[in-house]
């Protein structure tokens, strides 16, 4: 393992700059955890800001050029993104090199990406548990990763020093790792957080199609508990878009649950059965305190 003072990967490339690859940088930059970093985004706009922004040694528009010579290539694109760019890059890996991700699906991850790998290339997924409701290169900072969890999703044949190497990446930017099965991942993530988002995005969409006085209403009181949710609602559509397109099942299957649960308040609420709601709103407090003790809050 590299010394705290050495890189720990020679030359890195960033395969998107958009908040998470720009706050990589950021953050790689600071712990100084890369020699050289190599970054590649489509648009000519998002490669000229992070240009502007410093966020990088080298900058181009084509993903095989960037991987060349890169001993730690992170893809930090939306998941539906993945398939096309392995393609490309696949066959420009260096011998050895090691390929990460940042997704927030895990399974899909490993079947876009997998198969353009070329043998002696190691894939250690990852998902950092660490967000905003921002994107783009300027919206990235150091410590967004700090306190967070990062979630590897290897498979079990993947190589245990590359393992080792993507779990110290992730503890030098300030994240706890945690190494989970990707379908695993897939279901626990789609509780903690892709349904939170669909709720999110639900009420809000609800209530933009309320008529005039009741929807003007609607952001002056919004301070009541609708606020929290416009900020979650606010996330990047792309992103989200590839999130429910890509974690279909784990989140059909929390949906249909859910589903069940809130019928079963509205028929509460219709009887007005007191108790059941009491009981109900006791037990969700409770799981604030622990996430609050888990200091995630
Ligand atoms: P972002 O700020 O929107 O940046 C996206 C980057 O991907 C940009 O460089 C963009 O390039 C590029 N890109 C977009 N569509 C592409 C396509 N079809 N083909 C190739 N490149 C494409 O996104 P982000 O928030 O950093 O998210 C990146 C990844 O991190 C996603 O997989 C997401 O699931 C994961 N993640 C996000 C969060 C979060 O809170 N945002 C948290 C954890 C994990 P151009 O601008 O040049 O088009």
């Amino acid at each position: 393992m590299a010394a705290k003072d050495t890189p720990l990967f020679p030359r890195v490339a960033l395969l998107g700059i958009g908040l998470i690859g720009s706050s990589l940088s950021h953050a790689m930059r600071r712990h100084g955890l890369a020699g050289e970093i190599a970054i590649q985004t489509r648009r000519s706009e998002t490669l000229e800001k992070a240009r502007e922004l410093n966020l990088g040694d080298h900058y181009t528009s084509d993903p095989a050029a960037a991987v060349e010579d890169a001993d730690l290539v992170i893809f930090c694109v939306p998941v539906g993104a993945n398939k096309a760019v392995a393609e490309l890059v696949g066959p420009a890996l260096k011998p050895g090199a090691t390929v990460t991700d940042v997704g927030s699906c895990k399974r899909v991850v490993i079947n876009d990406i997998g198969p353009f790998l070329p043998d002696g290339v190691h894939l250690v997924p990852a998902h950092p548990v660490a967000g905003t409701e921002y994107s783009g290169p300027e919206s990235g900072f150091a410590e967004l990763f700090e306190g967070r969890w990062a979630i590897l999703t290897p498979e079990p044949d993947t190589d245990a020093d590359a393992i080792e190497k993507v779990a110290e990446f992730w503890r030098r930017v300030g994240s706890d790792v945690e190494i989970m099965d990707a379908d695993h991942h897939d279901q626990v993530l789609a509780i903690t957080s892709h349904l939170p988002h669909l709720i999110a995005y639900t009420i809000v969409d609800t209530a933009t199609e309320l008529g005039g006085d009741l929807q003007k209403e609607v952001i002056k009181f919004s301070a009541s508990g609708f606020r929290d949710f416009t900020r979650i609602a606010a996330s990047d559509p792309v992103m989200w878009r590839d999130v429910f397109l890509n974690n279909r099942e784990a989140v059909l299957d929390i949906l249909g649950r859910f589903t069940e649960d809130l019928t079963a308040l509205r028929r509460a609420i219709r009887r007005g059965d007191g108790d059941m709601l009491h009981d109900t709103f006791a037990r969700t407090r409770d799981v604030r305190r622990g996430v609050i003790d888990a200091k995630q809050a």
